[in-house]
């Protein structure tokens, strides 16, 4: 184990960027095994190369850098998914967006017509429990 810990000193290794690449390559790779085109099953060696490709480059500020952005980019998705499935499943309260800030604002449900004030912006918007 000696020689893989020499070959990769001074590279980037395994990170949640290259990871996710090999993630996205086995996902086309599961659906291209669906679809009847033969060229096509070529197409997840796009994103390995791309994942094997970070692992062992040795420009690891740059690669750091991509990971960074691309963890910020998940960390948003992963809490606009969350915030979609709390108002999913939240059965005892209705959810308003705010049009002048784009604020969540939430309301009990059952309460019929009721004018919601935006605590941020003071913005007036009617809305149906
Ligand atoms: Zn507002």
């Amino acid at each position: 184990m000696n020689w893989l810990r020499n070959f990769m000193f001074g590279r980037n290794g395994v990170d949640h960027l290259s990871i996710a690449a090999v993630l996205l390559g086995l996902l086309i790779s599961i659906i291209t095994s669906f679809i009847g085109i033969p060229y096509l099953r070529l197409l997840p060696l796009i994103p390995y190369g791309y994942g094997f490709f970070r692992v062992l480059s040795r420009n690891v500020y740059k690669r750091q850098a991509e990971n960074r952005k691309f963890l910020s980019f998940w960390l948003t998705v992963k809490s606009r998914f969350n915030n979609w499935n709390t108002r999913r499943l939240d059965k005892a309260h209705k959810y308003f967006t705010c049009p002048s800030c784009k604020a969540s604002l939430r309301v009990p449900r059952g309460k019929g017509k009721v004018i919601i004030t935006c605590p941020r912006c003071r913005h007036e918007i009617t809305g149906k429990t």
